[in-house]
């Protein structure tokens, strides 16, 4: 019997536990186990909440396997490794900067890179080689929210035959399910939605299929080591049972706020794939069934003055990273640093679970009062 996602996320990864039978598959904290037949070795190859972690992620995403790891960024690593020295790969122009920033000097000399916008499939095209060997899209795409077509981009990659790999995060495997529209691997940073509430650092690989390619990355998370730990399995394998629910209330805050954004004074853009206006809308809705509740907004003014309408909100806390119930926000180029592109008074958002409402009275406070603060 098919399971739809809500239920799988409840019952998918509890581990029937023989003896007392708990309900609730309990934390197994010992690093090794007695050497009898069928039992688990050691702590780092397997642990029972990680494999239950590792199944539910597989089904949510309708992957055969899923390899935890201990953050986003050594889920990502652990495919740009798997791959051949002197691979070739495509990235996007837009992309997760911790995951760039390994593309463009951890695995300088040992692969090749090429950032292209992965909204043109005709650039996306034109930008293989013979010895490119991976193809990793991110969408909606952090932080400009644009959105890759993957099963467009997937028919490119077969015909040539190259792994597509695409960064989940901001969709959650809720609103999109890469597997079923052509890629080979999907990753996430668990950290984000998955875990939900802003207090663990995990990430995830699930793949298609049980590829060679695939094998090299069990491999690696298994003797690389960069495994998540009991504690952290158990919290977001409990987080995942009301991540169907959390994605939906997230999802419709963030619309509610986009519309009130776009038609606010002193916001000039808003880049959310749920609303008409943005660019891919169309294709979002194709690929996605929900948009998520991330967004990006254009502040009139310059750094400064960006600056201060964030500091004069009450409920959105000025933080960086995002998924969690509470509502945060941040001046993006300040946390990419000198070389980001990002205009410096684009504004990003992760819409938490507080009452739209209230979150609303408070943005349209903060743009009030925001002559008052300059001032000083
Ligand atoms: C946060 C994030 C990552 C990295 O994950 P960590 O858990 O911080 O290592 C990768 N991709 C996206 C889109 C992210 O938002």
């Amino acid at each position: 019997m098919p399971l739809r996602p809500e239920t799988i996320a409840i019952h998918a990864g509890n581990e029937h536990v023989a003896g007392e039978h708990p309900v609730i598959q309990p934390i197994t904290l010992s690093t090794t186990f007695r050497h009898e037949a069928g039992a688990l070795l050691y702590s780092r190859t397997e642990n029972p909440n990680r494999r239950a972690l590792e199944k539910v992620l597989a089904q949510l995403e309708s992957g055969v396997e899923a390899a935890c790891f201990s953050s986003g960024n050594a889920a990502g690593m652990a495919v740009f490794q798997a791959l051949p020295a002197g691979s070739h790969v495509l990235a996007p122009d837009d992309m997760y900067h911790g995951l760039r920033l390994q593309l463009k000097n951890l695995f300088a000399g040992v692969l090749e890179v090429d950032f292209v916008d992965m909204c043109d499939l005709e650039a996306v095209r034109a930008a293989f080689r013979p010895e490119t060997a991976l193809v990793w899209v991110e969408t909606p795409s952090n932080p400009l929210l644009k959105i890759s077509d993957i099963a467009g981009i997937s028919q490119l990659c077969k015909e040539k035959k190259v792994v597509l790999a695409c960064d989940n995060t901001f969709a959650s495997p809720i609103f999109q399910q890469p597997l079923l529209l052509g890629a080979d691997l999907v990753m996430h940073s668990s950290t984000k939605f998955i875990g939900g509430h802003s207090d663990l650092t995990g990430g995830v690989v699930v793949s298609a299929e049980k590829s060679p390619l695939w094998e090299k990355i069990r491999t690696i998370q298994q003797v690389g080591g960069a495994v998540p730990s009991p504690f952290d399995c158990y919290f977001l394998t409990r987080s995942i049972k009301t991540l169907p629910y959390r994605m939906r209330a997230h999802a419709a805050n963030a619309m509610l706020i986009a519309r009130f954004l776009e038609d606010a004074p002193s916001i000039s853009r808003v880049y959310y794939p749920g609303l008409e206006s943005h660019p891919q809308h169309p294709l979002a809705a194709r690929q996605m069934r929900a948009f998520g509740s991330m967004l990006s907004f254009l502040f009139e003014g310059d750094a400064q003055q960006t600056d201060a309408f964030i500091e004069g909100l009450q409920l959105f806390t000025n933080a960086t990273s995002l998924g969690g119930v509470e509502t945060l926000i941040e001046r993006r180029a300040a946390v990419e640093g000198p070389d980001t592109k990002t205009p410096e008074n684009l504004i990003r958002l992760s819409v938490g679970l507080e009452h739209p409402e209230d979150l609303i009275a408070d943005l349209i406070q903060a743009i009030t009062t925001i002559p008052l603060r300059i001032k000083n």
